[in-house]
């Protein structure tokens, strides 16, 4: 069978929408979509693009391309505290496989339904493989987490583990659960939305701790210090490398997709999540002061990835 446009978007993209967090007054099929913001909410928008060989390896399978991809959008408004509500897909096939177009379906709306996300619209065209997605999410007016707020003082989280997918990117022959960390990140959208009224600051790490809390710290004009032993690394990771090349990928492999989050003493007793680790506060000097608990300083060897 081949496939024009019109079939594509009707065959695997074109699905009833389950669920959404908010209104759709027109969904797929028209110039554009119309969709409803809830009363004494706002808009929050984002977009990622993945392209193959560059945020991807070649070998990873359509499932996990499309999962990855809504993920690391979704994972953005998951930073700003918002609920997702509505996403857009363009993409760019070199052919149009069914097969591939199955999976890649497959893995779109397991990670949407899950998050009560719809797909409102989009585009397709042919050329290098290449997936853009803007997602649109909602929040209560004035909560919406953002980078430049950290003040003296707060303290430093990171959500569950980091480093699981800098090592995935590395190896290809590893337990799946340490693949998934990789190929299907998890957006820690229920995170963020509770950290609304509680967090300073918050970024989603993606390219690195040491990269992405350094984006904090230079919009918010403050330095920090962070005690690399406290980093929470796996059990999972720790049966693959040391302690020192575990906080190593931590600190500069990226790919995580957790949240680091600032948060005054004050309200600390709200935070009360057994999924958030402390690893240092947020200091006047500037710059990251990186030491382990013995006092001994670290020597931060490479930065994040940078595309330019
Ligand atoms: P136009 O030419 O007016 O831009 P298209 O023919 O590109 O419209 O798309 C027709 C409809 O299908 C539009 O509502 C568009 O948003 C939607 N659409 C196109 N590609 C996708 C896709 N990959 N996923 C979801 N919706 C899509
Ligand atoms: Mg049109």
């Amino acid at each position: 069978m081949t496939l024009n446009e019109f079939d594509i978007i009707q065959t695997f993209f074109n699905k009833p929408i389950t669920k959404s967090n908010a209104n759709i007054i027109l969904g797929i099929g028209d110039d554009a979509a119309i969709v409803a913001v809830p009363e004494h909410h706002e808009l929050v928008i984002t977009t990622d693009t993945l392209v193959a060989n560059v945020h991807f390896p070649s070998h990873t399978s359509a499932y996990d391309i499309a999962y990855k991809a809504l993920a690391v959008n979704l994972s953005d408004l998951a930073a700003m505290g918002a609920t997702p509500a509505w996403v857009t897909l363009a993409l760019t096939l070199p052919e149009a496989n069914e097969q591939w177009l199955t999976d890649f379906s497959n893995g779109f709306f397991t990670l949407a339904n899950h998050f009560h996300t719809a797909l409102i619209g989009g585009d397709i065209t042919r050329g290098p493989l290449s997936i853009t997605i803007q997602a649109h999410g909602i929040i209560p007016k004035g909560l919406a987490l953002r980078r430049d707020n950290a003040q003296v003082g707060d303290l430093i989280f990171v959500t569950h583990t980091l480093g699981d997918a800098g090592l995935a990117l590395q190896h290809q022959t590893l337990p799946q659960n340490i693949l998934d960390k990789f190929y299907r990140p998890e957006p820690q959208i229920v995170i963020g939305e509770k950290l609304r009224g509680i967090a300073n600051a918050a970024i989603d790490i993606s390219d690195g701790l040491a990269a992405d809390l350094g984006h904090i710290l230079e919009k918010s004009h403050v330095g920090a210090e962070i005690i690399v032993d406290k980093i929470p690394l796996s059990h999972s990771l720790l049966e693959f490398v040391s302690i020192e090349q575990g906080i190593q990928l931590a600190l500069t492999a990226g790919d995580d997709y957790e949240l680091c989050f600032t948060v005054p003493e004050n309200k600390l007793s709200q935070l009360n999540n057994n999924h958030v680790t402390c690893i240092g506060k947020i200091t006047k000097n500037s710059g990251l002061d990186l030491h382990y608990q013995n006092g001994k300083k670290y020597d931060l060897k490479i930065h994040g990835y940078q595309h330019f």
